[in-house]
C-alpha cells in the first residue's frame, strides 16, 4: 500500500515546513523503537497543535488509513511499530509545559514533554511529579499514560495512573473529548481518563494531561542491604512492611544479576559464592522530613536486622542525593551488565502478589535450570514487579528455542500465582499473543467493544494492547 496524489497533497497542506515526512531515509528512525521490532511507515507526520491532530484524525477516519501515535519510542514491547502500512504522528513537536499551579498542586503539559523536564520544573517551585520511569530523561509524559508507566517511586506513591487527573483527547473522526478536569477529586460520569491511561494509543490521541502534584519532600535516605540467601531476603521485604515502613522505593538484585554486576564493576558487598558472601541485595530509599529521617532510617535497620530470619550480612547508606547516588548508580548497572553473560535477551516484566515473590523467584530459578539458559531476575519488588531476563545467544537456534520455552513456562508460573504478564511495559506487538493467557475471552471482548466505540474503524494503533 502506499499514499495517493491526493492524500499526499492533503498531509503536505496539513503539516507545512517539513514537518510531514515521506522520504524512506528520513522515515528510517521512525520503524522502530526500544523492542528493536520494525515496520515501515507511509508517512510521519509532526503537529505542532491540536487543531492539525483533528484534521487529521477527521481524515485519516474518512480513508481508514490506520495511525500510530508515538512520542520518544522508548517503550520496549513495540508499540509504535506500524504493524500494517499507516502513518505515524510524532508528538516530539508538542513540548509546552502549558500551566503549573502551586494553588491548584496541578501541571497542565503538551503530551511530547520529557518526564525528567517536567520534574525539573516543579521541584524548582518547591512541586513534586513523583512517577519516575528509569527512562524518565527520554520518555514523555503522554507516553508514560499511554503505558501508565511504573517506577522505581511506586511504592510509596504509585504509578503514574495516580497522577493523571484528566486529558483532552482527539477521536478518530476528529470529535474532541475532555475528560476529567483540575479538581482533586471527581466522581462525575464514567471514569474516562482511567480509561486513556494505559490505552497503548489505540483509543485517540492525547493533545494535553493535566496531572497532580504535591510537595517536594524535604529529605531522602538509601540503604542497601546484602543477604546470604535469596529466601532472606524476601523474607526481609516482609519484614519491613510489617514493621509499619513504607519505603519510597524497594529494588532487588538476584544472585545471577550480582555475578554479572561483579564483571563489569567492583561492587561493594562481600561478592562470590562462597561463606559469608551476599548473594542477593535489597535497595531501599526513604523519604520525609529532615527532622525524622535518623530516626526513619534507624526503624528500617531495626525491621532488617532479625537474626532469627537471616538478618543482612552488609549494608551501607547514604542520606540526600550525593551519598545515596553510588548506590543507585549499581542498580542502573544492570542492563549493560547483562551483556556480559549473552548478546541477546528476552525481557519481560512480570508481577505478582507481593506474598508471592518468593515461589515466583525460585520458580524461575528453577525454569532457567530446566531449560539451561540463564535468567536474570531484578527489579522493583516492593511492587511485587520482577524484571526477567532469559539471556541466550539468538544465533544459535536451539539456544534461541529453549529462550522461548523458558519464557512460556516463566508466564504459567507467574500466572499460576495470581500475577500479571506485564506490570508496567505493557503488551503491545511483543505480549499480543500472550494476552488471552491473562484475559478471558468475555473481558477481552469487553474491551474490543469499548475501542469500537472510541474508533469504529479500528485504525488507532492496529495490533497493539488486547
Ligand atoms: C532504559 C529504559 C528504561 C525504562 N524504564 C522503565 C521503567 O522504569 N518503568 C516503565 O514503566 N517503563 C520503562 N521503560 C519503558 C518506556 O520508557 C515507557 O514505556 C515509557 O512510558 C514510554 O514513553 P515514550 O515517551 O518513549 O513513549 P513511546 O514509546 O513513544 O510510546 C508509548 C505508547 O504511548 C502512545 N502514545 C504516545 N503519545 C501519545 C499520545 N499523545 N496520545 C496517545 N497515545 C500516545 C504510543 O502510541 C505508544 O503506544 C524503559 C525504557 C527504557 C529504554
Amino acid at each position: 500500500m502506499s499514499l495517493n496524489a491526493n492524500q499526499l497533497h492533503f498531509l503536505r497542506t496539513l503539516f507545512p515546513d517539513g514537518d510531514c515526512l515521506t522520504a524512506p531515509e528520513e522515515m528510517l528512525v521512525f520503524e522502530t523503537d526500544a523492542s528493536r521490532l520494525n515496520g515501515a511507515p507511509l508517512a510521519v507526520v509532526r503537529p505542532q497543535i491540536e487543531s492539525q491532530i483533528v484534521e487529521l484524525l477527521r481524515w485519516a477516519h474518512a480513508e481508514c488509513i490506520p495511525l500510530y501515535p508515538r512520542a520518544r519510542a522508548t517503550n520496549v514491547v513495540g508499540l509504535c511499530v506500524p504493524e500494517r502500512p499507516g502513518i505515524v504522528i510524532s508528538t516530539l513537536k508538542m513540548n509546552r509545559i502549558i500551566d503549573v499551579s502551586a494553588d491548584d498542586f496541578v501541571a497542565v503539559v503538551e503530551p511530547g514533554v520529557v518526564t525528567g523536564d517536567l520534574q525539573k520544573h516543579v521541584e524548582a517551585m518547591g512541586l513534586f511529579y513523583p512517577p519516575d520511569p528509569a527512562s524518565f530523561g527520554i520518555s514523555t509524559i503522554g507516553g508514560n499514560v499511554a503505558t501508565c508507566a511504573g517506577g522505581m517511586r511506586a511504592v510509596k506513591y504509585g504509578v503514574t495512573r495516580e497522577w493523571v487527573l484528566g486529558c483532552r483527547v482527539v477521536l478518530p473522526g476528529g470529535r474532541v473529548i475532555e475528560c476529567g478536569g483540575r479538581n482533586h477529586k471527581n466522581v462525575v460520569g464514567l471514569d474516562l481518563t482511567r480509561l486513556m491511561v494505559g490505552s497503548e494509543g489505540t483509543l485517540g490521541v492525547m493533545s494535553s494531561i493535566m496531572l497532580k502534584l504535591m510537595p517536594k519532600p524535604e529529605a531522602t535516605a538509601s540503604l542497601m542491604a546484602g543477604f546470604a540467601t535469596l529466601e532472606e531476603a524476601m523474607l526481609a521485604v516482609g519484614r519491613v512492611f510489617r514493621a509499619g515502613v513504607l519505603p519510597t522505593a524497594l529494588e532487588f538484585m538476584g544472585p545471577e544479576v550480582l555475578d554479572c554486576l561483579a564483571l563489569l564493576v567492583p561492587v561493594p558487598w562481600p561478592h562470590g559464592t562462597g561463606a559469608g558472601c551476599v548473594r542477593a541485595v535489597l535497595l531501599f530509599r526513604i523519604d520525609g522530613s529532615g527532622a525524622a529521617m535518623p530516626a526513619d532510617l534507624e526503624r528500617l535497620r531495626r525491621a532488617l536486622n532479625d537474626t532469627t530470619q537471616g538478618a543482612p550480612m552488609w549494608l551501607e547508606q547514604g542520606v540526600g542525593s550525593a551519598e545515596e547516588e553510588p548506590l543507585w548508580e549499581i542498580r542502573r548497572l544492570i542492563n549493560p551488565a547483562t551483556y556480559y553473560v549473552a548478546p541477546n535477551k528476552i525481557s519481560d516484566d512480570v508481577t505478582v502478589p507481593r506474598g508471592s515473590l518468593l515461589p515466583a523467584l525460585t520458580g524461575i530459578r528453577d525454569i532457567a535450570a530446566r531449560h539451561e539458559v540463564p535468567i536474570l531476575t531484578f527489579g522493583h519488588v516492593g511492587d511485587g514487579n520482577i524484571h526477567v531476563n532469559i539471556m541466550h545467544n539468538a544465533a544459535d537456534a536451539e539456544e534461541r528455542s529453549r529462550a522461548v520455552e523458558a519464557k512460556l513456562a516463566v508466564m504459567e508460573l507467574i500466572l499460576s500465582l495470581g500475577g500479571t504478564l506485564s506490570g508496567e511495559h505493557g503488551v503491545g506487538l511483543t505480549k499480543a499473543p500472550y494476552v488471552h493467557r491473562q484475559l478471558g475471552e468475555d473481558e477481552r471482548a469487553v474491551m474490543h467493544d469499548i475501542k469500537a466505540v472510541f474508533d469504529p474503524n479500528g485504525i488507532m494503533n492496529p495490533g497493539k494492547a488486547f
